[in-house]
């Protein structure tokens, strides 16, 4: 198929280019993300390919429909980003890549729990300028500390192990809850449980009408003193205005987020010598106890290689007219949140 693939960046070119020597596509790599004013680029393709900040709703769909294009391929797993009704009625085909690696995600969350409270980042910058001292340094054992984990899919069950791994007691809420966990000492309970007894909060849910600003004023209110949040997720699950005031408050002791609300204008770019036009982003990062990395926690040889791979084998099954496992349909309450985006 011709495949328009948008957001590209140095690193698509390089694994899909890899992975598409056998599978044989016709590939066209576009900067831009894409919206309303790009969607013109699409013009003559069988096939989009785009990523997490491209922008899929109704009248994007409608624009690629009218330019003959007939699937939308995601290279990730989430779907949020996309009207997936309207892509339906456009006669669009959405495919995504539904697990490439579990264990870059998982391993990138808890990387951000050990470097809040180790503070990593903070003495590799002291020592490369001579202080060795260990004031305001002081961490705590994470052997023995309460971690909720929200979500128990893919990636939630590999961080719930790993955490295991650590000797943390590891609590865990999912709508569909995973019994397999009792036997291996990790507990299933109840939403409010969780945000109760938990040291550590750790986000692995999609965003969903019902995850939508799940971290909120309302249930901070509910949480320990001094509680780590850590979000690799989506960022519309975090209230950030809340979160903001929940610091500022001393509730939230540790912030680590992959992801944020805002991100589409922010990351993936070098903005390093630009102003800071969102001010709630630039209110985040005064915090010494807030750590953000720019949506890279997928970002593993082994993800990227499969995220080619899977993508571009899914395109294939679409043009020999095979079911492709990896198609996304909608279901109702997953609409919304597409919809709703500009
Ligand atoms: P998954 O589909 O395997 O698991 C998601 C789990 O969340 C499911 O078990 C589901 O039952 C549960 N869930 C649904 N609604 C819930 C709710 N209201 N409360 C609690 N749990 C709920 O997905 P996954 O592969 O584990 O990925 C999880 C999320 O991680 C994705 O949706 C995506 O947004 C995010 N993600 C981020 C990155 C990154 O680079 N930061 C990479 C991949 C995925």
């Amino acid at each position: 198929m011709k495949m328009a693939v948008f957001s590209a960046k140095v690193y698509d070119r390089e694994f899909l280019t890899e992975a598409n020597q056998s599978a044989g596509h016709a590939l066209t790599f576009f900067e831009p993300h894409l919206d309303i004013s790009t969607v013109q680029l699409a013009a003559g393709y069988d096939a989009v390919c785009v990523f997490t900040n491209d922008t899929l709703n109704r009248e994007v769909l409608q624009a690629l429909a009218k330019h003959g294009v007939r699937v939308v391929a995601l290279r990730c797993a989430g779907y949020n980003n996309v009207d997936l009704e309207a892509a339906q009625e456009l006669g669009l085909t959405v495919v995504r890549v539904p697990a490439y690696s579990p264990y870059a995600v998982a391993e990138h969350a808890v990387g951000m729990i050990l470097t809040l409270n180790r503070k990593f980042h903070k003495a590799y910058n002291r020592v490369r300028e001579g202080n060795f001292k260990l004031d305001c340094l002081l961490g705590f054992d994470l052997h023995g500390k309460t971690v909720g984990i929200v979500g128990t899919g893919k990636i939630g069950t590999v961080a719930a192990n790993i955490l295991k791994g650590f000797g943390c007691r590891v609590l865990t809420y999912d709508p569909a809850p995973n019994i397999l966990f009792e036997e291996h000492g990790i507990q299933c309970v109840s939403l409010p449980d969780l945000l109760k007894q938990s040291d550590i909060i750790s986000l692995h849910c999609p965003l969903t009408p019902q995850t939508y600003h799940l971290i909120s004023d309302e249930s901070l209110s509910q949480m320990k003193d001094g509680v780590m949040i850590i979000n690799t997720s989506r960022g519309g699950i975090i209230d950030t205005k809340a979160i903001i005031r929940g610091l500022k408050a001393g509730k939230v002791g540790y912030l680590g987020l992959d992801v944020y609300e805002e991100e589409a204008d922010i990351f993936f770019e070098d903005l390093s010598d630009k102003c800071m036009e969102d001010d709630v982003f630039a209110r985040l990062m005064t915090f010494p106890n807030v750590l953000i990395t720019g949506h890279q926690a997928f970002f593993t040889q082994e993800a990227m290689a499969n995220i080619a791979q899977t993508t571009l084998s899914n395109i294939s099954q679409v043009e020999r007219g095979e079911a492709c496992p990896n198609q996304v349909l909608p279901m109702p309450g997953e609409l919304k949140v597409a919809a709703a985006r500009p």
